[in-house]
């Protein structure tokens, strides 16, 4: 019972985290969740926007085309 509380939890901060992809169309949702569901480290061909260090095609859809470093400092 517990376990499954929290599965489902986790489930709903990934929608709350990316509830900006409510806005986007289905095609293009269907696009970022490939990526998504990439590693972090996975498809490095992008380029961050600030520190121009090579970030995957995870970072480009899901953190705002940053680094994982810059990313953070965005963030906090
Ligand atoms: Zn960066």
């Amino acid at each position: 019972m517990e376990k499954e509380k929290s599965e489902e939890l986790e489930e709903d901060s990934i929608w709350e985290e990316g509830s900006f992809i409510r806005s986007l169309g289905a095609d293009e949702i269907k696009e970022k969740m490939k990526t998504f569901h990439k590693k972090h480290d996975e498809d490095m061909r992008f380029s961050c926007r600030k520190c121009n260090k090579k970030i995957s095609a995870h970072n480009k859809d899901w953190h705002a085309r940053l680094c994982d470093e810059c990313f953070n400092k965005e963030c906090f």
